[in-house]
């Protein structure tokens, strides 16, 4: 028996998009496979930032601050299309649990483990808060901390990196492709794989293979090959709202510091206020495609009508919302978060078998290359750390962060390049709409699609469940 590739990734959010990347610059015969479509799961449901981790800062994991600063510097050169600094504005309340001093060393401490390469933070006055936030609870406000961090399209950003990544002749990648059976094989494993849109069934053969399958991955081993794992997750649910601007008409962006301890990101854009995260212990049974619940849209509005009083926002005002799970890694041994819960795992169950979890968004390229190196010793090929520090060459094609008039040329457009299978690849992913409520017009998104009826059955697209 021949092996097809030299290495098959499993799980194609940004962890494996990045992985693909990494082997198809380094010239791999290499296939990426999702059972679902590419970037639809955690890598869509994050709070669209690429960021330090302010809070990070109270455990004292400055080595990940550090490192995801300097991953975020790096993408904000690499896609200024996908992703922009912004401002964020963390109010500061008398009888707050941190003191004004503690902020100052903190964003001061953020601001050097960037090696001073974020835009350097200030303290605002009462007077320049309220001027921004005109509708901000006064009572007891001393002022804010401003810092920088970053805004990304996540799914766009995932989406490009794969379609870097298939430039080259050597890289494939499949969406709507379940591993249902893994067999090792020696220097060898063999994968089953099922088309979950049409039942058909096929076998390759790798040298190496990758699981990045995120918070699936206890699951999915356990179900797999359940004497090579043992579970190392403690999974997390988050969620987000998208708030209708015209009800919650700000302009920057706010960290919200809720009694529990925790942070709310409040980030406009796109004609919308994204507002979140939420968490808790997962109830679910199955985590892919969650949906909020009551309770956590509750708490999210509530902790915005604390902030925003005039405001009087209900859930009238939703326009959309999403969940994910946070793929966070526990200590061994134990049913506790480990002490470095958000810095990534890269595990090898067999020698030429590995999976990787944990981590966080921002720091898919550095957990990419951590995974890859190990590879490309064993395939005897040179490998160079800094091929993936180019910028990204295929650009979708609508443009992200834009609420925007879509025609007839650019759906044809997306449909022929951007491995859309369903109708939610297009309307999510590609033109970039949290929900049909998101759509500019003209018309509706129905007349638009109806309209185009023909184009997207050409492409295999069912209208059915419009
Ligand atoms: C609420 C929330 C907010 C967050 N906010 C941020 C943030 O602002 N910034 C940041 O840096 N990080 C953030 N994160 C973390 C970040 O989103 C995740 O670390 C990252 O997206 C994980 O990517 P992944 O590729 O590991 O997982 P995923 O994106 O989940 O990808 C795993 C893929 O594996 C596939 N898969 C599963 N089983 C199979 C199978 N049998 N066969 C084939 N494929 C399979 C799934 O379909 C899925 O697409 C946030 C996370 C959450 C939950």
């Amino acid at each position: 028996v021949t092996a097809e590739y030299d290495l098959v990734i499993v799980g194609g959010g940004v962890v494996g998009a990045g992985i693909l990347r990494e082997a198809s610059l380094h010239g791999l015969k290499v296939l990426l496979v999702d059972k679902k479509d590419f970037s639809s799961q955690t890598s869509q449901s994050s709070s669209k930032m690429l960021h330090g981790g302010i809070r990070y800062l109270e455990t004292f994991d400055f080595d990940l601050v550090s490192e995801s600063l300097h991953e975020k510097n790096l993408w904000l050169q690499l896609t200024p299309h996908l992703c922009f600094e912004r401002a964020f504005y963390l109010p500061l309340y008398k009888n707050a649990t941190r003191p004004p001093w503690m902020m100052k060393i903190g964003l001061f401490l953020y601001d050097f483990l960037s090696g001073f390469q974020n835009k350097p933070h200030h303290m605002a006055s009462v007077e320049e808060v309220l001027s921004i936030f005109p509708d901000l609870n006064p009572d007891g406000l001393l002022g804010a901390g401003v810092y920088y961090d970053a805004v990304v399209e996540d799914a766009k950003l995932t989406l490009e990196v794969i379609y870097d990544a298939l430039i080259s002749p050597h890289a494939q990648a499949l969406n709507y492709t379940e591993v249902i059976q893994f067999t090792p094989r020696g220097e060898l494993v063999e994968l089953e794989l099922l088309n979950t849109l049409n039942q058909h069934k096929q076998t390759v053969i790798a040298k190496n293979c990758i699981f990045a399958t995120g918070p699936f991955t206890d699951q999915l081993l356990q179900k797999l090959c359940p004497s090579l794992w043992h579970p190392r997750l403690l999974p997390s649910k988050g969620s987000h709202l998208w708030i209708d601007a015209k009800r919650l008409p700000i302009t920057e962006s706010m960290v919200l510091t809720p009694a529990d301890g925790r942070v709310i990101f409040v980030i406009p854009q796109r004609g919308s206020v994204l507002v979140g995260t939420t968490e808790v212990a997962l109830e679910e049974e199955s985590y892919f495609d969650l949906k909020i619940s009551s309770l956590e849209q509750q708490y999210l509005l509530d902790n915005l009508n604390e902030t925003f009083p005039t405001s009087e926002l209900t859930e009238n005002d939703i326009l959309s919302s999403y969940s994910g799970v946070r793929p966070l890694v526990r200590a061994e041994g134990t049913g506790e978060l480990g002490k470095t819960a958000r810095t990534h795992l890269c595990s090898w169950p067999l020698h030429n078998v590995g999976v990787i979890i944990g981590g966080k968004y921002t720091t898919f390229r550095v957990m990419a290359q951590d995974i890859i190196a190990p590879v490309m010793k064993r395939l005897n090929r040179a490998y160079d750390q800094n091929r993936s520090k180019r910028p990204l060459r295929r650009a979708s094609s609508s443009l992200p962060f834009k609420l925007q008039h879509f025609n007839r040329s650019m759906l044809e457009e997306i449909l022929t390049h951007e491995k859309v299978k369903t109708l939610e690849d297009l309307i999510v992913r590609r033109l970039g709409l949290p929900s049909a409520r998101h759509w500019l017009g003209p018309g509706s998104l129905k007349e638009f699609l109806t309209q185009n009826k023909d184009l997207l059955e050409k492409h295999g697209i069912d209208l059915t469940d419009l």
